[in-house]
């Protein structure tokens, strides 16, 4: 059994696996640590990964990628509307509302959704996981960006799940990289928290965190964000040299999506080049559009101005980082850069500028999320022993708890977590009813997804006392492991042993916590909060049924989509042996022929029943190439065995042979 940690990004995704003997990050079929996030489908199967960011440019309307970023929406919603410009996939609104990405797969049209599609990627990261380790994989840890909301988490949930994977515990990223950085850190204090601030810049996000190390532990403080990546980069110089190849060669690169994609393609490399050199660097693609060749250069400060716009965005997040974070300057021990974009010289400047520290690379910075998120699934599984360490991630909106009136009771709303409180973490709310009611949750401050919504929990069962009067009902609020808070018990406490009946329910609430409490060691405890003292349990708290309406799948499509992935995976399988008998029965037709050709085997044939079989597997190698090019793959395995029935006769004798001169005497008088 083996423990892995997901870096899901935007643009390529990293998996790293805890061993006893340290953290590793694992390479794909193709040798490469990046698994590109890209799907891509043909008539026979699914390609996912290396591979299919590889065929993107001549598979465009069937190769998807930027998927992340589209997680438990629906169409309509602006965001969405807006990353779909940059996919050039074909995407329309399901009946539901949901996005439906149409591609040809299989000889027809079918619609699939972000989360199937991030599970087709789970399902190859799962795959190249157990590949690399030799063994099963199931329970792992997937990093998230900080600003995802309970829609996007669910929904990245509910992939991991259709995928089969098991997720421990959805992990902020920037709570990830800081585990990658403290977990092996020996001189850090009990007492004397050490602050570092961590920016994470890559193809989509910009994410920076504050944190606070202490011996064996750490505290995230404040985290902000912004939606700006490498790619709003990349568009920025896109649409500069777009203007430039319309005024200087007539052509419009925007009007063709291929050209557009070979464009931005280029775009990236030149941008990476930058980072690395001042001068200037050129940029040339041959036939871009009506067979025209293109040419062009820039430099960095060049690039600098036309990104101005982004680059004020990303000093505006940090500055918003270290009012947020309430840390002076000089509280700041280090600023840690992960993420591709944090290569870019001027946002290495902009760290020092805002943070008055040098940015430092102590960390791998395209591996960093990964390693801590598997470090994390280390410390949560028994599977690896590991040292424990304190991972106190903060829940990045403030959230608000509602419930409705009853009677002359107005309704009634508190704001149970306020932004940046510490994750996981519960709290008991009571609320005093006579029959059943509604609760919401809602987040309490602007964010990132069109629906303040976290859901409506129905609490039922709820009776008045026999003299007609209202009961205690205690709510356990709960932020769990993955950053989704929700109600997570309902307990009816019956009036006349109040007092008594709630400290019991308290004491379920914290007995439950149990896990969560190592990670809130040292956290400051109200009286609504678990871990409140424990007394003798009373009878009289009733646990109520709750109905709960919130984001993600339900059961029932979340058991057709899981099927559904079961059904291509075993699909994909069928196609990959298909193709290896083809290749398997090609590779035996040239491996024979040279054999029989003047290679080792022509002397223990004779020539007529040598030409024959020359002329057999010619025959078969024009078959494969035409009539034989799409077969089932029983029909390579047969003509495969029938071949072998004619020509391992001739192995044998020569293998005779070479055991001994007097064996093949004897076998020579029989041919
Ligand atoms: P996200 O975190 O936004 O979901 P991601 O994790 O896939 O996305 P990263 O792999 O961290 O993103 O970064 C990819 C981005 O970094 C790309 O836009 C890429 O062009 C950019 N990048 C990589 N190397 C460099 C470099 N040397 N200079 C400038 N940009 C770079
Ligand atoms: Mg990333």
């Amino acid at each position: 059994m083996s423990v892995i940690g997901i870096d899901f990004g935007n643009e390529g995704c990293y998996v790293a696996a805890a061993r006893s003997g340290g953290i590793e990050t694992l390479a794909n079929d193709y040798s490469l640590r990046a698994t590109p996030s890209f799907v891509a489908f043909d008539g026979k199967k699914r390609i996912i990964g290396v591979a299919a960011k590889n065929q993107q440019v001549t598979n465009m309307k069937n190769t998807v990628g930027g998927f992340k970023r589209l997680l438990g929406r629906k169409f309509n919603d602006p965001h969405v509307q807006h990353e779909l410009k940059s996919i050039p996939a074909r995407v329309e609104a399901r009946g539901d509302g949901s996005i439906g990405i149409k591609v040809n797969y299989l000889g027809e049209d079918q619609h699939f959704g972000p989360e199937q599609l991030t599970a087709m990627l789970f399902t190859k990261l799962k795959e190249t996981s157990a590949a690399a380790m030799q063994t099963q994989v199931n329970d792992c840890v997937i990093a998230c960006p900080v600003f995802f909301t309970n829609a996007e988490r669910r929904a990245l949930l509910d992939a991991a799940q259709i995928a089969g994977l098991n997720v421990l515990r959805l992990m902020n990223e920037t709570t990830a990289t800081a585990l990658a950085y403290g977990f092996y850190k020996n001189d850090l204090f009990e007492d004397k928290p050490r602050n570092v601030i961590f920016v994470d810049f890559g193809h989509s996000s910009l994410q920076a965190s504050a944190c606070a190390f202490t011996k064996g532990k750490l505290k995230m403080l404040a985290s902000t964000w912004d939606q700006i990546g490498g790619r709003d980069i990349d568009l920025a110089l896109g649409d500069y040299f777009a203007k430039e190849f319309q005024e200087r060669y007539k052509i419009n690169a925007k009007t063709n999506a291929r050209a557009n994609l070979r464009l931005l393609t280029e775009i990236e490399k030149l941008k990476k080049q930058m980072s690395a050199n001042s001068t200037k660097l050129p940029l040339n693609i041959e036939c871009f559009l009506d067979d025209i060749d293109v040419s062009s250069s820039m430099q960095r400060s060049q690039m600098e101005e036309l990104c101005a716009p982004v680059l004020q965005r990303v000093e505006q997040t940090f500055k918003r980082l270290l009012a947020e974070s309430k840390l002076q300057l000089d509280d700041i021990h280090s600023v840690e850069i992960v993420g591709g974009s944090s290569r870019i010289p001027s946002v290495k400047q902009l760290i020092e500028q805002v943070f008055n520290k040098p940015a430092s690379t102590t960390l791998n910075q395209d591996e960093a999320v990964s390693r801590g998120a598997a470090l994390q699934c280390a410390i949560m599984s028994p599977a690896v022993r590991v040292r424990e360490f304190g991972v106190t991630d903060l829940q990045n909106y403030a959230v608000k708890v509602l419930w409705d009136s009853e009677g002359s009771a107005a309704p009634g709303e508190i704001e149970i977590f306020p932004q940046y409180h510490a994750s996981p973490f519960s709290r008991l709310l009571t609320i005093n009813r006579k029959g059943p009611f509604n609760v919401s949750i809602v987040y309490g401050q602007q964010v990132p997804y069109p629906d303040q919504t976290i859901g409506v929990w129905k609490v039922k069962d709820v009776k008045p006392t026999e003299r007609g009067e209202g009961q205690d009902v205690k709510l356990k609020v709960r932020i769990n492991n993955n950053g989704i808070v929700l109600i997570s018990s309902a307990t009816l406490v019956e009036k006349k042993e109040a007092e008594e009946a709630a400290a019991a329910a308290e004491q379920a609430a914290s007995e439950e916590k149990a896990g969560e409490q190592a990670n809130n060691a040292g956290e400051p405890t109200d009286g609504q909060q678990e871990g409140a003292d424990k007394k003798k349990k009373a009878s009289k708290a009733t646990e109520l049924p709750l109905e709960c309406t919130t984001h993600g799948f339900s059961p029932v499509d979340l058991g057709n989509y899981t099927q559904q992935e079961s059904k291509m995976i075993g699909n994909d399988q069928k196609e990959t042996e298909r193709i290896d008998a083809k290749n398997a029965l090609e590779e035996f037709v040239y491996d024979m022929r040279n054999k029989l050709q003047g290679g080792p085997l022509e002397r223990f044939i004779v020539e007529a029943e040598r030409e024959a079989i020359v002329a057999q597997l010619n025959d078969l190698e024009n078959w494969l190439y035409e009539d034989g090019e799409d077969c089932e793959r029983e029909t390579y395995t047969n003509r495969l065995q029938a071949l072998h029935q004619k020509t391992d006769p001739i192995k044998l004798r020569a293998s005779d042979y070479e055991q001994g001169p007097a064996a093949f005497d004897e076998l020579k008088n029989t041919i």
